[in-house]
């Protein structure tokens, strides 16, 4: 038996196979309870419910106010049991109270509400010029449509969040959903589920599989009956997913990694521009695509900036993620541990400079734990692995520049390309630079701010489409035109017919 299950066709139920697997808190590495572990199968009676729901529900039917009062429940469902969502974000997932409840799960819900509020607000008709033919022109319109059945893959290092920013705007705009989330910290997704479950929302609207990527997400991405895929996580299983899908050339949204630069200029605030360098690479101990994990800093004020950094690094805490006094939490895995650790082997290969960190923290509990300590890495070239490559932990490359143009092509020479910041007391200049760094986000003077109303992707390989903001709520809408001759019988030019026809 699982502690948390499947959520397929309005019920919570067992994976078809009676299995679940273990999950785990990266903090201690203790077990925190049994996942159901879906299979192929589970993925296929989840898509079939969801498409039944589509082509015969009244989901996508319903009205925008309607379901805007839907996803207004959904909020107040996730709102009513928040600290325990909160809770279990930080046990499964080894984000810190802090981020759980400022980020997470405020996160999530004002999502939620946002769609709500596009669901109402934005039009789902738009009058088009009149196609001019004869005597009387014939009106032309769009209708915005629900896509269909969409199925959501979610990483693992915002669980709740990435959830949310693919579910919330999927139902504001009529679609069903089959989410998958990524398989070490399944719960928050399947706790989304129980919300479902407790609101009443209608059978086969939104689904969750928890499950292997090669069987649940590689069902999702082939399945005939799936219309739409949106996947967050690495590039390589991005693409793979792409050419999955690409068989029955479904509609493909991708949010991949990213290798962000943050540009520190010579007219800075050093102490503001310092910890902003700090909050954009350790926030969450770099597990987030965005994190700025290459600082551009210019020649003239790199030393002492560097100096600066390492001194402030050293002060960020860490400690039991479930206390609001720690900064720094555990990493998500053992595995992505060892990861961080062969990056830190290959910097130092590479030539770079190790200022600070470079090591697991291993004193007391810690040691039972993922813990690594804030690592920072200077005189680092930027055509090095450590520059080019997405560690996806707290380590941070400090890269000397020259200039703006020289600050402008090292920002820009990476696979990546999907945030980014200017450090800069001049907001003429800065905007300047801002302006050609190739990303799909760019902060001036700050970093990591993300809003509902904003939209949020990349360039390059970081992915393609938009998440949140009008432009990710569009993301699920087709677009229909309809054409009315409305002359009648009297008049009816038939153009069209003339052009094949003649007069006869
Ligand atoms: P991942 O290995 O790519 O996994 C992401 C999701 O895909 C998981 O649910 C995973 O399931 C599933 N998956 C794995 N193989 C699959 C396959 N063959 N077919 C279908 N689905 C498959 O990424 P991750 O390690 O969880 O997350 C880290 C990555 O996500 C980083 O590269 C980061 O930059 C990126 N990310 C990007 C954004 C953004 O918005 N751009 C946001 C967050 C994270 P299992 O867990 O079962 O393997
Ligand atoms: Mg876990």
């Amino acid at each position: 038996m699982s502690d948390y299950k499947l959520y397929i066709d309005g019920e919570l139920c067992e994976a078809a196979s009676g299995e679940s697997s273990a999950t785990y808190n990266p903090a201690n590495g203790e077990k925190i309870a049994e996942v159901a572990k879906g299979n192929a199968e589970d993925a296929k009676r989840a898509i079939a419910a969801a498409r039944k729901a589509f082509d015969e529900g009244a989901w996508p039917r319903l009205s925008g106010k309607e379901r805007s009062d839907w996803l207004r429940k959904f909020a107040a469902g996730i709102q009513k049991r928040q600290a325990e969502f909160a809770k279990m974000e930080v046990l499964d997932s080894g984000a810190t109270l802090r981020k759980a409840n400022m980020v997470d799960t405020m996160g999530i819900v004002q999502t939620f509400i946002k769609f709500a509020e596009y669901a109402e607000k934005v039009p789902e008709r738009e009058e088009l010029p009149h196609f001019i033919t004869g005597p009387k022109p014939a009106p032309n319109y769009l209708l915005y449509e629900p896509i269909g059945v969409c199925g959501a893959i979610t990483p693992w290092n915002f669980p709740l969040i990435m959830a949310g920013w693919k579910i919330a705007p999927a139902l504001a705009t009529g679609n069903t959903v089959v989410l998958k989330p990524a398989t070490i910290t399944s719960i928050t997704a399947l706790m989304l589920g129980q919300v479902a479950a407790e609101i009443g929302l209608p059978n086969g609207v939104l689904n969750v599989v928890s499950g292997p990527g090669a069987s649940v997400g590689e069902e999702i991405a082939g399945n005939p009956m799936v219309d739409k895929v949106a996947f967050t996580g690495s590039t390589e299983v991005g693409s793979r997913i792409m050419q999955i899908a690409a068989k029955t050339v479904k509609k493909v949204t991708l949010e991949l990694g990213g290798k962000s630069a943050a540009l520190v200029t010579d007219n800075v605030n050093f102490d503001l521009a310092a910890r902003g360098v700090l909050w954009g690479t350790f926030f969450h101990n770099g597990q987030v695509c965005m994190s700025g994990t290459r600082a551009l800093v210019y020649e003239s004020v790199y030393d002492e900036f560097v100096e600066f950094l390492a001194d402030k690094a050293k002060k960020l805490k860490h400690g039991d993620p479930l206390s609001f006094g720690t900064d720094l939490g555990p990493v998500v895995s053992e595995l992505q541990l060892k990861n961080i650790e062969r990056y830190v082997q290959i910097g130092k290969k590479e030539g770079a400079r190790l200022v600070c960190g470079g090591k697991r923290v291993t004193d007391g509990d810690f040691a039972k734990g993922y813990f690594y300590e804030p690592t920072i890495f200077a005189e680092v070239d930027n055509k090095m692995r450590i520059a080019q490559e997405e560690i996806f932990g707290p380590v941070l490359c400090v890269i000397k520049v020259k200039d703006d143009d020289d600050a402008i092509r090292v920002a820009n020479d990476s696979i990546f390309g999907l945030a980014g910041a200017v450090w800069c007391e001049d907001l003429e200049r800065a905007k300047k630079l801002a302006e050609r760094m190739r990303t799909g986000t760019v902060w001036i003077n700050d970093y990591h701010l993300l809003g509902p109303e904003y939209p949020f992707g990349g360039y390059k390989q970081s992915g393609f489409g938009r998440e949140l903001g009008v432009h990710g709520y569009n993301e699920y809408r087709q677009v229909k035109r309809i054409h009315v001759d409305a002359t009648g019988p009297e008049y009816r030019q038939h153009l069209t017919l003339k052009i094949l026809m003649g007069e006869k």
